[in-house]
């Protein structure tokens, strides 16, 4: 890398990174460029392995964001699937968030651990509806409707299809599910291999799990084990299971929620609080660090670098940056606290770099060229809210307004939010059992349907960051800092006119489409 970074010395073009910061400014991503470099290699042979935490590293530098509408399990699985990984959010029970990290760390690639499942008293409608919402018809059907429970039968679009539409809604699955005496099952202590094997013979599409006492467990697909997808880069612990963070707060209740999410095997916890230099996170840190010294802590949210001081001196093992700069935030209108992104991750991360602390830009990514520009300033990986809420693997159906196919997302600190959290007896980081009047920190919102996770970061994403580090002349995150640090990449401010020219522009009409 960086051949010619000779030239760069003896021909001044550009501003060193320490350069754009100098004048104190706020800025944020869209205020400024990077100047390409040398290309020597192909963008396939960009490495994006990056440090989560002082223990922790992992082969791409992307993490979902503990929100209800973005991260529990399916989030969480596919993330580390792709070399991320996903952090569960705490606005609910700790019972129920306890349940999606085992669900992650209990992964098992070919099983559907959560089947969608009937009860023997839904109808065939429901089936239409199940189709037309998430494109599988292959439905288990128990006792009580939900896994766990005794298996009954199976239900497909085969055994609906000659059905008159007017009758949908009267005829119960029962009367036209294969029922389980004519079913082929398997226990649960087969592998994938016996499973292809079972699924060749009988010619079925779907393979229901069971225990021994008859209850469905999970449930196998056909077409999974012929795409048999291989996950080269998923993040994975010592025993090869997925690693999965979730988030806590700082109050006393927390250490129960923690010593759960401990016993389940959680890997990194997030200390979630909006201001993060406060007495409690820094108890809260010592505390995590005397009793689960093998789980990692990422503390924050920091904007300054007095801030990361606190933090780091508790123990942290990495820090979250962000101030108000999320896309659903309205922290900065209503506090009149934060810091512009850009500025922040320039200034925390100069600073934890000294200690060897790893730290994740959190908020206001909204493309791969803002992922890019987060990771030259020196974070190590990013935090994604928005990005990701329109997956198929975020939390919650998609709905239809104006012939666009949506998904909700909203902030932690929106009312929307904060009442579910009430409601679910929870400690919120924007909200607390003692404030009689809720100030709202964030909106309620939606987004575009991006597919799933799979071909978004797993595809776009990881190939967007790998070329554009290729523009930039870097085969490696640990290259991409280097040369920020020692000022042989180059940026430049962009005035109001060069971000208007750097977006499409002068046309009557276009379409955006990615990828
Ligand atoms: P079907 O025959 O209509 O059920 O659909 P396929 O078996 O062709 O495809 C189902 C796909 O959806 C597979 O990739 C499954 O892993 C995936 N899937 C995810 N969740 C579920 C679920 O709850 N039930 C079923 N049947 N499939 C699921
Ligand atoms: P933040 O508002 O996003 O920083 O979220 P936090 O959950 O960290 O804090 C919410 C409020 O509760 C803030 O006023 C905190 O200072 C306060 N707080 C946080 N942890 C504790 C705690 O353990 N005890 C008490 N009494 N207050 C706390
Ligand atoms: P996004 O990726 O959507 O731009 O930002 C996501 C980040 O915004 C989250 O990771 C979190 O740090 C922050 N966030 C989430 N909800 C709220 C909220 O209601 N108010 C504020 N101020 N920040 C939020």
């Amino acid at each position: 890398m960086f051949e010619n970074g000779n030239d760069n010395e003896t021909i001044p073009d550009g501003l060193k990174v320490k350069e754009l910061f100098q004048n104190n400014d706020g800025l944020t991503y869209n205020d400024f460029i990077i100047l390409p470099g040398y290309i020597n290699f192909p963008s396939d042979n960009v490495s994006l392995t990056a440090k989560l935490t002082k223990k922790i590293t992992i082969k791409t530098p992307f993490v979902s964001s503990p929100m209800d509408t973005v991260s529990e399990s399916t989030m969480a699985i596919a993330m580390a699937l792709n070399g991320g990984i996903g952090i569960i959010h705490h606005n609910c029970s700790i019972d129920y968030q306890v349940n999606e990290v085992r669900r992650v760390k209990r992964y098992e690639q070919g099983f559907i651990s959560d089947p969608l499942v009937l009860s023997p008293t839904n109808t065939v409608a429901d089936i239409y509806t199940i189709k037309k919402l998430h494109g599988f018809s292959g439905v288990p059907v128990t006792e009580s409707g939900k896994i766990n429970s005794k298996l009954l039968g199976l239900i497909t679009f085969r055994d609906i299809d000659f059905l008159n539409k007017d009758q949908w809604s009267n005829i119960p699955v029962s009367q036209v599910m294969t029922p389980i005496d004519e079913l082929i099952t398997a226990k649960n202590d087969l592998t994938l291999k016996d499973a292809y094997h079972i699924l060749q013979r009988s010619k079925k599409g779907k393979l229901p799990i069971i225990d021994s006492d008859g209850n469905l467990v999970s449930l196998i697909a056909r077409t999974d084990l012929e795409k048999n997808r291989d996950y080269p880069l998923a993040s994975k612990d010592n025993h090869r299971q997925l690693l999965c963070g979730a988030a806590i707060g700082t109050r006393k209740d927390d250490e129960k929620r923690l010593e759960a999410l401990a016993q389940v095997g959680v890997d990194v916890i997030v200390l979630d609080s909006s201001q993060g230099n406060s007495i409690y996170q820094i108890e809260m840190i010592q505390y995590i660090k005397n009793v689960y010294p093998n789980i990692q802590i990422i503390a924050g949210n920091v904007v300054t670098q007095a801030q990361a001081k606190n933090l780091i001196d508790a123990g942290a093992d990495a820090l979250r940056i962000g101030m108000g700069s999320g896309s659903i935030c309205i922290t900065q209108e209503v506090m009149a606290v934060g810091r512009a992104q850009a500025t922040a991750v320039y200034k925390v991360s100069e600073y934890a770099r000294r200690y060897n602390v790893p730290v994740i830009a959190d908020g206001g990514i909204s493309c791969v060229g803002h992922i890019v520009k987060a990771l030259t300033l020196g974070a190590d990986c990013v935090m994604m809210g928005s990005l990701l809420a329109g997956t198929h693997e975020a939390p919650g159906e998609y709905y239809y307004q104006d012939g666009v196919r949506l998904k909700k997302y909203r902030g932690m600190g929106s009312l929307d939010a904060m009442t579910a959290c009430q409601e679910a007896s929870a400690a919120s980081r924007y909200y607390s059992e003692a404030d009689h009047i809720k100030v709202a920190q964030g909106v309620s919102g939606s987004v575009v349907d991006k597919g799933s996770v799979h071909r978004f970061i797993g595809g776009y994403l990881y190939t967007g960051v790998q070329k554009s580090l290729q523009d930039i002349g870097c085969q490696s995150l640990e290259q991409l800092h280097q040369g920020s640090t020692q000022g042989i990449i180059k940026v430049e401010k962009r005035t109001a006119a060069a971000q208007i020219e750097g977006g499409v522009h002068n046309l009557h009409s276009f379409e955006k489409r990615l990828f």
